[in-house]
């Protein structure tokens, strides 16, 4: 009799199970577009080429330190420059700020959501209808309650800004923690314009909500570094908010496995950002004591030689040019077809994913008929077409909505 044997039954996240049907089914012509995974259009991942060059260089300095505990908030040279991609440069005002290298974007929002649950004990964390299914897991952990508020509109296969507003002005609380995704939005590929910002850091001033950006494309919404930083770099330089960040280099630099990420904080007071640092460093220490070193170091070298900085923006180039020709090839591929409906959005979608609007049924359907496999939401990640398969994910789709 184990003492386990009352644990409930947890399912498997469903990108996970998603991957394990796939594994197991033998079809020829079988395609995946589940995980927000980059892979180059022969299905294969893709190790950014200013990542190689970075890593022979950490490789040749042979440093006898190089295995050696990094500090508790990590590897100073990645969070500052990661800072700086995000903020630009502070000068005096990076006094204001926490800084700490994490276990990726997951790790960054997870640290967060320790830290803010401690400092703010916030009465609900607010996130997006929907969102990335780990948001839901990761504050549950902390024990916040989690609540959405309306972003997508099936209908209008757009933004429900007006919803968005009013939901906050009613029910959210003072000192509750808002979650928004930077850029390239996880599942919708939908991000709100500037002015749709400017309104929603409207609201979070009036309310008095904590805004947290979770940060993990950048460079994968508009290919341009500063564009996707703008709705970050807004909300900074208001000046009446504070604010938080998660971000992630996973995707950007596609270093997935190697957990490379950053929180950053934003105080309003050089005195409050320093006791901030002590309760975040005291939540690292006792989580993960410190991070990995490699993955940093590889992003560090990047993000601070200026010729590398500038192949890595084309390698960026390489990966979100491909993402949006393949956009471009399902929608026309549809069109061509005939596919009942309007497949604009694919196009005007953006990052990774496309919210196709297909339905839970026509998801099973194009699975079982055709071993296209899809998450339930209709999200596909776009990075998982290639100019080989396109027409025949063009041909599942259009079977299943007749
Ligand atoms: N936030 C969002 C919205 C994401 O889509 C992801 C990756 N799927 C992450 C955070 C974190 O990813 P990682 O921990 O691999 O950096």
């Amino acid at each position: 009799n184990s003492s386990f044997s009352a644990l409930d039954f947890i399912p498997l996240d469903p990108h996970y199970t998603l991957k394990k049907l796939y594994s197991a089914d033998n079809y020829e012509k079988k395609v995946i577009l589940g995980s927000g995974i980059y892979r180059d259009d022969n299905s294969k991942p893709w190790v950014l080429p200013t990542v190689k060059k970075a890593e022979e260089i950490i490789d040749n300095a042979q440093d006898s330190g190089r295995y050696e505990y990094l500090p508790i908030t990590g590897y100073a040279p990645f969070h500052n420059a990661a800072r700086e991609l995000l903020f630009g440069s502070l000068g005096e005002k990076a006094n204001q700020f926490v800084s700490v290298h994490t276990l990726a974007g997951t790790g960054a929002n997870s640290l967060g959501a320790q830290f803010l649950k401690e400092s703010l004990s916030p009465s609900a964390v607010w996130v997006s209808g929907p969102t990335w299914v780990n948001h839901y897991n990761i504050w549950g952990l902390v024990g916040v309650e989690v609540k959405t508020y309306p972003y997508w509109s099936a209908s209008k296969k757009g933004l429900d800004l007006e919803k968005m507003i009013h939901t906050l002005e009613t029910d959210a609380s003072a000192g509750d923690v808002i979650v928004l995704h930077a850029c390239a939005h996880n599942p919708t590929g939908l991000d709100p314009t500037k002015e749709q910002w400017k309104k929603i850091a409207d609201v979070c001033e009036r309310k008095k909500l904590f805004p947290f950006f979770d940060c993990a494309y950048l460079g994968f919404a508009s290919g341009d570094l500063d564009e996707d930083a703008w709705a970050v770099r807004h909300f900074f330089s208001r000046g009446t908010l504070e604010l938080a960040v998660a971000q992630s280099f996973s995707k950007n630099m596609g270093l997935y496995g190697e957990r490379v990420g950053a929180f950053h904080l934003y105080t309003a007071s050089p005195d409050a950002a320093s006791k901030a640092h002590g309760h975040i460093s005291h939540l690292q220490r006792g989580s993960v004591s410190t991070p990995p070193t490699r993955g940093a170091k590889i992003a560090a070298t990047i993000l601070t030689s200026p010729d590398l900085f500038q192949e890595w923006l084309l390698d960026l180039q390489e990966m979100t040019s491909r993402i949006k020709n393949m956009r471009k090839a399902l929608r026309d591929n549809l069109v061509s077809l005939g596919t009942p409906g309007n497949w604009d959005h694919i196009c005007s979608q953006i990052g990774m994913f496309s919210y196709t609007g297909l339905t839970p049924e026509q998801v099973a359907t194009v699975q079982a008929d055709s071993h296209v496999y899809i998450l339930k939401s209709g999200r596909i990640s776009i990075a998982g077409l290639t100019s080989s398969n396109v027409r025949y994910v063009a041909e599942a789709m259009d079977a299943a909505v007749r």
